[in-house]
């Protein structure tokens, strides 16, 4: 296909804001494609070239972008940001100077598709040195045989801002749309529902095209990340009872970071909740798996906690987030803060999907095949009991040798990937404590003049954020990654949107856990709520903005703060 029939979609879906006409326009293209299992067509209408799991970027900076332009257009640079400074869109700037150059000489674009999907992939995946030239030929090749409209979409794709309002929701309905138009909506959350399985709409689409039967088909693969079964909060050992049934089995609750571990053959992978692959960064983790878990294949759920090794105490979770992020020098950090990996689930074992299986068995299978290493590797402590009483001294216990709370599973629950269902549910001391986004902050003044040191955060609020207040106490002077002034600058800045005198406007990525003493109604921020003293304690890089507090938990908190 020419990418100028390609480029004609994101412009009709650029144009209309309303949902329904979106997924329109991209249901009536996908159904009349051919190659539907063609991964290309998903990926490029997602702004990508690999599945949404991947992380991979293209890595071009706005600077390198105006770069390539130059280059390949033989505009000045000074011009191209002359421009930028009065458009604000690096892909519309594109257009601009390919039509004007492209005007006279009766030019009419060849360019396919395939070829713009194959040059993308090969300025991803170029590394090393001269990487950056590399990377700027194949940019620039592009433009060069690009029209004007092609330029802008190019440039926007390079640029991870393609502006055409399809968020991954509308992109799944349209399946639905597709090919499923008298059940619409059944068929979209049984979508939804496969999709957490594999996270690739590509095979979604593929299956979709082929009819329900291959939609139900979809199945987990292990060395592919599942989307992990979250709790749902209660605040008391009967309500967990009550929603779990009895008996029901009592886990602890350890502050480490969830890992899904993964084994096919010989391959072993470890995945974040954020599905991002950190296998690399742990070599232990992958060793413990090795030669204490049995199988040939499997997907395991459980918390990587880390521990001093010197005085074999856990260390809280922000100790262990530095490994997370760490790509070199990794013997060094894992001498300094070895993991344990405490399994609590298992959603395939050997070539079938245990998804479907009730929880107590699942547990019984784990048990089997995990031999335990204190230190290294183990099966959640667990009691089953249907009695308040044992349970309330099992949840004092977890509090007393420090752990966090308690963890109650439903027995005879099936997995649910993706969905925070009362399968789980958690018990913790009560502290008001949300996850919220950070969405603006604020320069210090004196010798924190440098740094950002109040922060603006926001919770969801209908596919949007809201203001909730302005927290500035909690970081330290120094500290790890995201812990402190300096460090939380360090994160900030390069999202920043926008400036005016000491207030910025930031991009919402950075998610932090916020404690307060009270929430009230408030005109000041635009939730309508506003918290007093409110206090960051924990940086969350494992938490995404769809995992923060809604303003319906917000008016719950506030309403209960009234009781
Ligand atoms: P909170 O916001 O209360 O601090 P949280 O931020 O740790 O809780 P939640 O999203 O409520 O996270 O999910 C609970 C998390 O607890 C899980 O994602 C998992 O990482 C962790 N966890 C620790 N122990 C267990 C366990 N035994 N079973 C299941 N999850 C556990």
């Amino acid at each position: 296909m020419l990418y100028s029939e390609f480029v004609e979609v994101y412009e009709a879906l650029a144009k209309t804001s309303k949902r329904l006409e979106k997924e329109k326009i991209l249901a009536h293209f996908l159904k009349k494609l051919k190659d539907k299992d063609d991964p290309k067509w998903i990926y490029l209408l997602q702004g990508k070239v690999v599945p949404e799991y991947d992380p991979r970027e293209f890595g071009i900076s706005r600077q390198l972008a105006i770069k390539a332009i130059h280059a390949g257009l033989g505009v000045s640079e000074a011009e191209i940001n002359k421009q930028f400074n009065k458009i604000g869109d690096i892909g519309e700037i594109a257009e601009m100077f390919v039509a004007k150059k492209k005007q006279s000489s009766l030019f009419s674009s060849k360019l396919q598709v395939a070829k713009v999907f194959d040059n993308l992939t090969k300025i991803m995946t170029i590394e090393g040195k001269g990487s950056v030239e590399r990377k700027l030929a194949f940019v620039s090749e592009l433009l060069g045989s690009a029209s004007g409209l092609e330029a802008k979409y190019i440039v926007r794709t390079l640029l991870n801002d393609l502006r055409i309002g399809v968020a991954q929701g509308i992109l799944r309905d349209s399946l639905s749309e597709a090919f499923f138009p008298g059940e619409k909506n059944e068929m979209a959350e049984k979508i939804e529902e496969v999709y957490d399985l594999v996270n690739d709409l590509a095979i979604i689409f593929e299956a979709a095209s082929k009819g329900k039967k291959a939609i139900e088909k979809v199945e987990i693969v292990p060395g592919r990340p599942v989307k992990v079964m979250l709790p749902v909060k209660v605040s008391a050992i009967e309500e967990a009872f009550e929603i779990c049934g009895k008996p029901a089995a009592l886990e602890h609750k350890y502050d480490g970071f969830r890992m899904m571990i993964n084994k096919n053959g010989k391959e072993i992978s470890l995945f974040t909740r954020k599905l991002e692959n950190v296998t690399k960064q742990f070599p232990d983790a992958v060793e413990s798996v090795k030669s204490h878990i049995k199988g040939d294949s499997f997907i395991l759920d459980c918390e990587a906690v880390g521990y001093d090794p010197k005085t074999n105490k856990y260390k809280p979770f922000e100790a262990i987030s530095q490994r997370i992020k760490r790509k070199y020098d990794i013997d060094l950090l894992i001498k300094k803060l070895p993991v344990e990996l405490n399994i609590f689930d298992i959603l395939y074992y050997n070539g079938k999907s245990l998804i479907e299986m009730p929880f107590f068995e699942r547990r019984k299978l784990l048990e089997k095949i995990v031999s335990t290493e204190k230190w290294k590797i183990r099966t959640s402590f667990q009691l089953i009991t249907d009695s308040e009483e044992k349970a309330k001294e099992f949840y004092e216990h977890a509090l007393e040798i420090g752990e966090e709370g308690i963890m109650i599973k439903k027995l005879d629950a099936p997995y649910k990937q993706g969905r925070r269902v009362g399968y789980i549910v958690k018990l913790k001391p009560l502290v008001a404590d949300l996850d919220l986004v950070i969405v603006g902050a604020e320069y210090g003044s004196g010798k924190r003049g440098g740094w950002l040191t109040s922060y603006i955060v926001a919770c969801r609020s209908n596919g949007d954020f809201v203001e909730v207040g302005k927290v500035s106490s909690g970081l330290k002077e120094k500290g790890d990654e995201g812990t402190s002034y300096d460090e939380m600058t360090k994160l900030l800045k390069p999202l920043i949107l926008e400036t005016k005198g000491n207030y910025v406007k930031v991009s919402p990525k950075i998610v932090v856990s916020v404690t307060y003493q009270n929430i009230q109604k408030s005109p000041s921020y635009s939730s309508g709520y506003a918290m007093r003293f409110p206090r960051i304690t924990h940086y969350r890089p494992d938490r995404k903005t769809h995992d923060i507090a809604t303003l319906n938990d917000i008016e719950k908190e506030a309403r209960s703060m009234i009781r």
